[in-house]
Formats: structure tokens, C-alpha cells, sequence
């Protein structure tokens, strides 16, 4: 039972980067009062579990939230990225949130935090229970429940390996690798996404020769090079027209990805193979090139299980030798619940709009649910757009994602809203819209967009038309 209640506008349920992202333009942009739950004691979700050595995949000014830029917006001027843009680290990240919830959110008297606290329903009743005293708390929610947990990812800190570990096996986390207490003979990493690439980087640069390192990758990754990912019209109109010209000629999906990889936009480890797993997490070519030494490479399947002795997979089984450790990278990160209206009576469930950028989709979210009275309406604006696994599924995260902001790209406030936004990665200030570098970028995007949407939405098995028009 319930052991007193508050009362608010809106109940947001999970305070990770989404969840921050709609308060923020919320409060912006409406007069309401928030209350932010997270069983976490702080704001910032899987960043709190992150292992210590993470750093943001893509520049710092594309994360965060709209009133706030994360970083200083500076470009690197050496080290293996020079001339990208900056890319904060797991402790930069939690000041960030730490400060953003603190100062901004709770002091401003128009957000409440209830962390460490369980949201559950029961019937009607939104409930709050503190992990801590256990002490429940009903939330009456005058306006909107809001579910900013829907996309939230798993990690191996948090996700058990999808596999059997034998006792004694020398399994760990990735997070362990920062904590060894002595050098393991070999590193035996397990995964084929973003964190097992952290790994082995980390590794290396930790003076761990490639000899020493068996990678057991399942499926190959198409990864995207992060030169292309960088917060300049330039850059950013150059990336669309490339994938449409891409897509234009391409004659299936695997050709697809191969004509983007020509135009240097996506990247793979092993050129021998055509990858099957399209996350496209963000790669520098430095880091591509240190992945490339790895030699020992094991493209078996998925580990069924692992023994003090030997680990067995879907279609063979090799040894383990002794002193090795075995570093769980292998959690799916991303996930991919159904496709459902972000607005629904019962609740807002924050899913992207425009392909991938959690961070820029939930504040848009924010900003149309302050400006918009009615779903319908809101929901056209900000139709679901999926994450990507392989290259189908990726194909039509493109088309969704195009035909999104084709649909709040037509709203002249919404327009100059994220025209204004760091965290939208196809943002033109005013004063560059007469860059002739811009104008150029913009006039070949706009010879192959059509031609290139039309071959897309063929290959994602699309139609083109958004549901409903
Ligand atoms: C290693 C890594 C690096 C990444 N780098 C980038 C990047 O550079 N750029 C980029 O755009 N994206 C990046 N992403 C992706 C991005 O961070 C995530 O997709 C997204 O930001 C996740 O935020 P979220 O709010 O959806 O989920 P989360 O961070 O998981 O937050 C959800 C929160 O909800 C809370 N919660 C869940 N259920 C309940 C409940 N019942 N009661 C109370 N609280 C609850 C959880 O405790 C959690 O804190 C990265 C992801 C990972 C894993």
C-alpha cells in the first residue's frame, strides 16, 4: 500500500539520456511540473554501468539535451581523430547529467527526482517504490505518463552473457578489464558490435600485443565511419547525398552497403566478407586499422558455452587455454521492441523519429508535445522509426527516418527549433545556408534524393507513402 502520494503533469520513467531529453525541451517549452523516476540513483542510465574506459561513439555536441551542449564543441587538434569533433567520456557524461538534473531540472523547482526508486503500476495507480527504504509512493499524473525505457539498451555490466558459464569458467564483463589484478595470458573477446571493438582497442593501446587477443565474432559488422558523422552541413549533406546515390544504383542490399563503403561511408573489419550485422555503431579508421591486427579471429557461430577448458559454439568447439580470460562484450545493445504509436492514451513511449539520434528524437518529442494539442497530429509528426540489426532492417530505418523529417521538417517552428539544436545532426544554422560549399552539398542531395528514397523504400520492402497518409 501506498505510503503517501504526490501529485504531477507528467510522470517520466527512466532518467537515461531519453528521458532527459523530453524533460528538458518539456520544461522549455511548457510551464508543467516533471517527475523523473529511475531505479538508478542518478541521471544518465547505462552510462552509470559503462565500463570506465567508454567515451561517446560520436561527437559529444549530438548527445545530451537540447538547453545544454555536452563538451565544448571543439574539434581535436591531434591525437588519431584530429580535425573530428570531441567525444566525452563516461565521467564527462555523468557530470554533465549530474549537473543538468541537480541545477537545472530539480532547481528550478519544476522537476522532482525520485531516484533509486521502482516505477510498477497497479491498475490505474502509477506506483513508486524506493529500493532503499521500500517505501511505496502513488503518483497522481494530471496530464501524461511517459516511458523512456522503451529503447533502453542492454550492457554487459548489467545483461548476463547469452551463454553458459561453466563454474570457475573465466568469464567477465568488460568492465573487469579496468580492475585486473594481473595480466591474463590471453584476452579472449566475445562479440561483434561497438563494445567488443572498445575492448580490443583498449587493449591494444594498454600495450596488449594482437598475438595475445582472440576475437569470436558471430556475425560481421558494417560499422560507419565517423568522419561522416561530424556536426557540419557540409558533412552531414554529403553523407545524405551519398547514401542516396548509393541507394539509387544499388541493386540489392549487400551491393548497397559495398557502393557505401566505396564512398567511404561504412566501414567493415574483414574485406573478405560481406557483413550480415548492420547496427553500424561509429568507427574511426584508427580504429579500424587496430582491429585489423587481431588475426585470430573465430567465426563459429554464437557460444553456446564456456568451461574452464574449452568453449563450444554453434558449429565447433575450440580450446581455452590456460590463463586466458574471457571478456563478455556480448550483450545486444540495442533493442527492438515493436513499433508503436509514441503517443497512446495510456502514455508517451519515446522511440526515434528520425534514423537513430536518441538524444535529438526525444527532445524533439518534448518540444512537440509542449507546442501540439492533439495526437493525431503530434503522431504524424513523430512517426516510430526502428534501430538497425542487419542491412533489411537498416534499409528501412532509412526510409522511416527520411519520411519523419520530411514530416516535422514541414513545420516552420519546428524547423527553426532543431535548425537551432546542437543534438540534430542535420542542422543549418541560418548563416550557413549561403555557403556556397552548403549550397553545393544541397543541390546534390537534392538531384538523387528521390531517385535514391524510391530504390530504398523497394529494398526495405517499404511503401513510401507514410501509413495513414
Ligand atoms: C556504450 C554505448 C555507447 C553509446 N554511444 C552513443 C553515442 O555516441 N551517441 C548516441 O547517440 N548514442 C549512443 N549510444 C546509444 C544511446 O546511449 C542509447 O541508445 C540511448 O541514449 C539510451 O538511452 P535511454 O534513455 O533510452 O536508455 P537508458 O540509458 O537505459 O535509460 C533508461 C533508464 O530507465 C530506468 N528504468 C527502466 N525501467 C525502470 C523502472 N521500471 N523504474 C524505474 N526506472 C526504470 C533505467 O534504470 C535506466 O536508467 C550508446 C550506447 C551504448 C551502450
Amino acid at each position: 500500500m501506498p505510503s503517501r502520494s504526490l501529485e504531477t503533469d507528467y510522470l517520466v520513467v527512466g532518467a537515461g539520456a531519453m528521458g532527459m531529453a523530453f524533460t528538458d525541451a518539456l520544461i522549455d517549452h511548457a510551464d508543467v511540473h516533471v517527475t523523473l523516476v529511475d531505479r538508478r540513483h542518478a541521471a544518465g542510465g547505462h552510462w552509470e554501468d559503462a565500463y570506465p574506459f567508454v567515451q561517446l561513439h560520436q561527437a559529444s555536441v549530438f548527445y545530451g539535451v537540447a538547453s545544454t551542449v555536452l563538451g565544448t564543441g571543439a574539434v581535436q587538434e591531434d591525437g588519431p581523430e584530429s580535425g573530428l569533433q570531441e567525444r566525452a567520456r563516461r565521467s564527462e557524461i555523468q557530470s554533465y547529467y549530474d549537473d543538468l538534473l541537480h541545477r537545472r531540472f530539480v532547481g528550478s523547482g519544476r522537476v522532482t527526482f525520485l531516484g533509486g526508486r521502482e516505477h510498477h503500476t497497479d491498475g490505474a495507480a502509477q506506483l513508486v517504490t524506493s529500493r532503499v527504504s521500500g517505501d511505496t509512493v502513488e503518483v497522481e499524473v494530471r496530464r501524461r505518463v511517459v516511458d523512456a525505457t522503451y529503447f533502453s539498451p542492454t550492457i554487459p555490466a548489467t545483461t548476463p552473457p547469452p551463454f553458459g558459464v561453466a563454474d570457475d569458467a573465466p568469464v567477465v564483463a568488460i568492465n573487469e578489464l579496468a580492475r585486473l589484478d594481473a595480466a591474463p595470458r590471453r584476452f579472449v573477446i566475445v562479440g561483434a558490435g561497438k563494445t567488443a571493438t572498445d575492448g580490443i582497442v583498449w587493449l591494444l593501446s594498454n600495450d596488449v600485443s594482437p598475438d595475445r587477443i582472440t576475437w569470436i565474432r558471430p556475425r560481421d559488422p558494417w560499422m560507419l565511419n565517423r568522419a561522416v558523422v561530424q556536426p557540419r552541413p557540409v558533412v552531414a549533406l554529403g553523407l545524405a547525398a551519398d547514401t542516396m546515390s548509393a541507394a539509387a544504383e544499388a541493386e540489392s542490399l549487400d551491393d548497397l552497403f559495398l557502393r557505401l563503403e566505396a564512398a567511404g561511408v561504412m566501414l567493415r573489419v574483414d574485406r573478405d566478407v560481406v557483413p550480415s550485422m548492420a547496427k553500424t555503431p561509429t568507427l574511426g579508421v584508427w580504429e579500424l586499422d587496430l582491429l585489423r591486427t587481431i588475426d585470430d579471429v573465430v567465426c563459429l557461430g554464437h557460444i553456446e558455452h564456456v568451461t574452464t577448458t574449452e568453449i563450444v559454439l554453434d558449429e565447433g568447439v575450440i580450446p581455452l587455454a590456460p590463463g586466458s580470460l574471457v571478456v563478455h562484450c556480448a550483450a545486444s545493445g540495442l533493442q527492438y521492441p515493436p513499433l508503436v504509436p509514441i503517443w497512446e492514451p495510456d502514455k508517451i513511449r519515446l522511440q526515434t523519429s528520425r534514423a537513430g539520434f536518441p538524444c535529438f528524437n526525444a527532445a524533439l518529442a518534448g518540444y512537440v508535445e509542449a507546442t501540439r494539442d492533439d495526437d493525431r497530429e503530434r503522431n504524424r509528426l513523430c512517426p516510430p522509426t526502428n534501430l538497425p540489426d542487419d542491412p533489411l532492417s537498416w534499409a528501412q530505418m532509412q526510409v522511416r527516418g527520411t519520411l519523419a523529417t520530411r514530416a516535422f521538417g514541414a513545420e516552420p517552428d519546428i524547423a527553426a527549433w532543431a535548425n537551432g539544436c546542437a543534438l540534430n545532426p542535420a542542422r543549418i544554422e541560418p548563416a550557413q545556408r549561403d555557403d556556397p560549399d552548403v549550397q553545393a552539398a544541397a543541390a546534390r542531395v537534392a538531384d538523387v534524393v528521390e531517385p535514391g528514397l524510391a530504390r530504398l523504400a523497394a529494398l526495405a520492402g517499404l511503401p513510401l507513402a507514410p501509413s495513414g497518409a
